[in-house]
């Protein structure tokens, strides 16, 4: 297919199954890609040496086939690309943009929950931004584990999102590189984004709060940045995310209830908006495919008897 229109990707984590939820917004990706004639990468993001199942790559590659999603190229696997990540790290100390942090976690959470403290859940109060540079050098050279931050000095970004409008959020000074040295997330995705040339990105919603800090990152670091759509979310009976506990939510559990590959990609596609028939192949939902109708409830996943059901929630 001509690379004419979007650069999309899909970047899962292989740490488990891919569940309803992430195949609902697998099969957006792809549909945004393909209907604008664009390309779809597939990148696996296994930087997390602590969750990262080695089995489960290979196994999300699998259900993503089942359903007919299909990819260029071969896919991206960011634990290969470490040089790139410590490159971008290195460009940001040059620019004076990062600071060593020696906050446990435990202390981060008490002065983030400060009457105070900056409110925005997970937010870094900057306690390390204050630390002369020459006490944060001497304290590295000890070997005291720290964390590396940016230095945001306040910033604010935003950008519209094509779901959610616009989204405004004032960037704190989050982590680019954890205290076992593993990149974190943010610095990984925009660097990875810029060089892979995405330039359409679709995630789901509950990573819409990382965008500001993302695209803030690209700007210091001067890379191009996507747009964004962001899918709301598949939520258990609970109202918490869908995870293993809400019963038949990965492609082989549905399987073993009754619900074949096919079934659960009419249903995912039904619940993003497109009109087709049942069975439907893939480039019939591609032609139906609208971005704008892509409704905007999260959804909450029922299964009665042997129906799964996606509801809007309103
Ligand atoms: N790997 C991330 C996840 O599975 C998604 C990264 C992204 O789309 O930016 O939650």
């Amino acid at each position: 297919m001509p690379a004419t229109g979007h650069v999309g990707r899909y970047a899962p984590s292989p740490t488990g199954d891919l569940h309803l939820g992430n195949l609902r917004t697998a099969l957006a990706a792809w549909l945004a890609a393909r209907s604008s004639l664009g390309s779809l990468l597939l990148r696996m993001d296994d930087l997390d040496p602590d969750r990262v199942r080695p089995e489960s790559a290979a196994a999300q590659m699998k259900d993503l086939r089942a359903l007919g999603i299909d990819w260029d190229g071969a896919p991206i696997w960011q634990g290969t690309r470490f040089a790139r990540y410590d490159a971008a790290l290195r460009r940001l100390a040059e620019l004076g943009r990062t600071y060593p942090c020696f906050c446990s976690r435990a202390e981060v959470r008490a002065a983030a929950s400060a009457p105070h403290g900056p409110g925005e859940e997970g937010a870094y109060p900057g306690t390390c931004a204050r630390l002369a540079p020459a006490e944060g050098d001497r304290r590295v050279a000890a070997g005291e584990p720290h964390c590396i931050r940016v230095r945001a000095n306040g910033a604010t970004r935003s950008f519209v999102d094509q779901s959610l409008g616009s989204v405004s959020a004032i960037v704190d000074d989050f982590v680019v590189r954890r205290r076992d040295g593993v990149p974190a997330y943010n610095l990984a995705t925009v660097v990875d984004d810029a060089e892979m040339g995405v330039t359409e990105v679709v995630r789901g919603a509950d990573l819409a709060s990382t965008t500001p800090r993302q695209l803030w990152l690209a700007d210091t670091l001067d890379l191009p940045a996507p747009s964004f759509l962001h899918v709301s979310l598949v939520l258990g009976a609970d109202g918490s995310r869908l995870a293993k506990r809400h019963g038949a939510v990965t492609l082989a559990d549905l399987a073993a209830a009754g619900l074949g590959a096919v079934d659960v990609r009419d249903l995912l596609a039904r619940s993003l908006g497109v009109e087709a028939a049942d069975g439907a192949p893939p480039a019939a939902l591609v032609a139906a495919f609208d971005r704008a109708a892509i409704p905007h409830a999260d959804l909450r996943y029922e299964a009665i008897g042997d129906t799964v059901r996606l509801t809007p929630i309103s």
